[in-house]
């Protein structure tokens, strides 16, 4: 089952993100990912495996900023990679989610959006929630 840290306030919000998911860790995941919000926009880090493998990430390659999401994953619908892992990003790179459970219905709403012009970047049912937001 997936977790989910969010954080918003005054502090450096990549290691709050980081603790949040190691007390995770528990529930069981394949993959995890931050995104943070910071001067240029949205960042993330994502990768495969136990959360030490995103704290190396970000140590190589910080996330400047005070607000942001975290995610550690359960695969349903794609493989665990790092592309398939959350958070997800919209087409404008402005939006940043994150998704517990399954969306029945992907197929036919991926077509639509992707009718539309939404490109999509993985393979997982949550991705179109991102889009249709
Ligand atoms: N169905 C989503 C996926 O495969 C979310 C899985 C989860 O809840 O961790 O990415």
């Amino acid at each position: 089952m997936c977790g989910i840290v969010a954080y918003v306030g005054g502090q450096t919000a990549q290691d709050i993100l980081l603790d949040g998911l190691t007390r995770l860790e528990y529930r069981g995941y394949d993959s995890a990912g931050l995104a943070v919000l910071g001067p240029a926009g949205i960042e993330r880090a994502r990768s495969v495996g136990k959360i030490a493998r995103l704290r190396e990430a970000v140590e190589r390659k910080p996330l400047g900023g005070t607000t942001g999401i975290g995610h550690t994953r359960w695969a349903t619908h794609g493989a665990p990679t790092e592309d398939n892992a959350h958070p997800h990003v919209d087409c404008t790179g402005k939006i940043a989610l994150v998704h517990n459970g399954i969306i029945e219905n992907h197929r036919v709403l991926r077509d639509e959006l992707s009718a539309e012009g939404h490109e999509f970047r993985s393979e997982t049912d949550s991705e179109v929630l991102v889009h249709l937001v």
